[in-house]
């Protein structure tokens, strides 16, 4: 069996969703057990200094072939799954030789990943594809880059005649619900640039991302019995409600914007008639525009509190990541040398720009550039999930020639 594949299949049957609100880190016991089947898998194929920190996350180290001073570089790559779709009991299915048509997962054949929504896979006739079956997520993201990464080290190390310097391989945890580099120590890694390996497709390489806040709307009424409530009670639900209500929303919401566009994305609301509380999502390209999204949810509070004075509305903003384009800009070697790995592993590489987040926001505003590079996702977080094998191996490809471009360049 081809070993990438093999890979993929072991990481995703462990179910390594991330809890929100676990109060633990990792947010769930299956990511320290990946974590563990991996740094024993790393340690196998000669890596000794491979290990699972006290959070959780792996490092090790694939040394330098070369005897000059080459700065390190990091792959990088997440162990959790999304809390939006179940990661319990995956059960991945092969399509081998895939026949270009809609594909009926079995174990729901109302989840049917058509073609007219997957243009990609107009594409992809002929290759290895793997779907679910349709009751739960796949977890490509980030196996796939899970699975890149950990064949890309075996057969580095294997081939010690390619020239390259130290490769710091990282594994982090609990990145989907916003805390994937809580823990992870910057000078233990001891990289000059990362690239993660969570990207859609092939070919490539997001180097600007969403800048992100988190906005807790948390309104307090006042509870009663109804039996008394007359001209007393004031229902933090129906505030909630109304609340929501005056978002926009035929614009600035993920329903009805696309590319640099951002929005306001009520996710999660929580409570009873004493109290409720809002999450919104504030995204945006520009940093200075979340400001803006705040002023308009602290405007609607301040409305609705006029309204309502014995209600009170506390809108509290925290932010969570901010675009990396402005720190890739320090660094123009990142992008430029994942241009040519990937000229070099025979795909044109694509500069994209993602609507969300990954690690490498967070890395990049901290202080190590770290674009994201495909790694052969599609449809995350849904049943719909899918991943191409030839897309993961054209990964593994990049990544060996990313490492032989950082080698023979850097001084
Ligand atoms: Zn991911």
């Amino acid at each position: 069996m081809n070993t990438l594949l093999d890979r993929f299949c072991r990481y995703v049957r462990i179910d390594t969703t991330a809890v929100e609100n676990a109060g633990t880190y990792p947010s769930s016991s299956g990511q320290l057990e990946l974590g563990r089947m991996l740094t024993a898998e790393l340690r196998a194929v000669g890596l000794r200094d491979a290990m699972q920190d006290e959070h959780g996350i792996v490092l090790a180290t694939i040394p330098a072939t070369v005897a000059r001073d080459v700065p390190a570089i990091a792959w990088i790559a997440h162990l959790d799954t999304s809390p939006e779709t179940t990661g319990r009991n995956v059960k991945p299915i092969i399509h081998e030789n895939y026949d270009g048509r809609d594909i009926v997962l079995p174990g729901d054949p109302s989840k049917i990943i058509r073609v007219s929504d997957n243009p990609e896979l107009l594409h992809l006739k002929g290759k290895t594809l793997v779907t679910t079956d349709g009751t739960t997520l796949l977890g490509a993201d980030d196996k796939a880059g899970v699975a890149v990464i950990m064949e890309a080290a075996a057969q580095l190390v294997s081939r010690p005649e390619l020239p390259h310097g130290p490769i710091r391989i990282c594994f982090t945890c609990d990145e989907e619900i916003g805390h994937g580099v809580d823990h992870l120590d910057l000078k233990k890694l001891g990289a000059v640039v990362g690239y993660t390996l969570d990207g859609g497709g092939q070919g490539e390489i997001d180097g600007e991302t969403f800048s992100a806040d988190l906005a807790v709307v948390t309104i307090r009424g006042i509870n009663i019995h109804p039996a008394i409530a007359k001209g007393r009670m004031v229902n933090a639900l129906r505030l909630a409600g109304l609340f929501l209500e005056r978002l926009p929303r035929l614009a600035q919401s993920p329903e009805t914007t696309a590319e640099r566009e951002g929005f306001l994305h009520p996710y999660r609301m929580e409570g009873g008639v004493a109290e409720a509380t809002l999450r919104i999502l504030l995204r945006d390209f520009e940093t200075r525009r979340l400001a803006e999204r705040a002023e308009l949810l602290r405007s609607i509070a301040r409305t609705i509190t006029a309204e309502y004075p014995q209600a009170s509305i506390d809108v509290t903003v925290t932010p969570q990541y901010r675009n990396m384009a402005d720190g890739l800009a320090k660094e123009p070697r990142a992008l430029a040398y994942a241009q040519e790995a990937m000229r070099r592993a025979g795909v044109e590489p694509k500069l994209t720009i993602v609507r969300g987040g990954t690690d490498g926001s967070r890395l990049t505003e901290l202080g190590l550039p770290t674009p994201n590079l495909s790694a052969g996702e599609h449809n995350l977080h849904s049943p719909l999930e899918w991943t191409c094998v030839e897309e993961m191996t054209t990964a593994v490809s990049v990544l060996l020639e990313l490492a032989k471009k950082w080698g023979e360049n850097a001084s």
